[in-house]
C-alpha cells in the first residue's frame, strides 16, 4: 500500500499494517468528452481537516446523510 498524504496540506495519513489510521476523502474523477480533459482520471486525497475547510465555504452544503450501520 503507497502512502496516502493529504494533497491540500501534504499531511501523511498514519497507518498500521496497511489500515489507515485515520479516515480521509478521496476524489477521483474520470473526465469526460464534454470537457477539456478527456479520457484524463484526477485523483486526490483530502485530510478531514481539509476536508472541512473546503466544505464550510460552498453555498450549498454538503448533503450529509447518517448510515445505521457500517457496511
Ligand atoms: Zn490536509
Amino acid at each position: 500500500m503507497k502512502q496516502i498524504r493529504c494533497n491540500k496540506c501534504g499531511k501523511i495519513i498514519p497507518e498500521r499494517n496497511d489500515i489507515l489510521l485515520e479516515d480521509v476523502f478521496e476524489g477521483k474523477k474520470e473526465w469526460g468528452y464534454f470537457s477539456q480533459k478527456d479520457l484524463q482520471v484526477d485523483t486526490f486525497y483530502l485530510c478531514e481537516a481539509c476536508y472541512e475547510r473546503m466544505t464550510k465555504d460552498f453555498v450549498i452544503p454538503v448533503k450529509v446523510e447518517h448510515k445505521k450501520e457500517v457496511l
